[in-house]
């Protein structure tokens, strides 16, 4: 039973890349990926480049990219 065999076949190999599938969409920490993805940017008061609210540098209220921006600002 040749067709038999070709549809077990083709069943297996589903299977296999179904399962890759899984692996591989779970491989970089959804969760890291999703929390990077919905994290609040602020923009830098002296040069208007966005960034990440966990990496902004905080001076008199006031969001920078960095705190040579910061300093410039003052
Ligand atoms: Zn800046």
């Amino acid at each position: 039973m040749m067709l038999l065999r070709l549809v077990i076949l083709l069943v297996i190999v589903a299977v296999l890349m179904w399962l890759l599938k899984r692996l591989f969409s779970n491989e970089p920490e959804p969760e890291q990926l999703e929390s990077a993805r919905s994290e609040t940017m602020r923009q830098c008061r002296y040069c208007g480049v966005h960034v990440p609210e966990s990496s902004v540098v905080r001076a008199n209220g006031n969001s920078y990219c960095c705190t040579e921006h910061a300093e410039l600002d003052q």
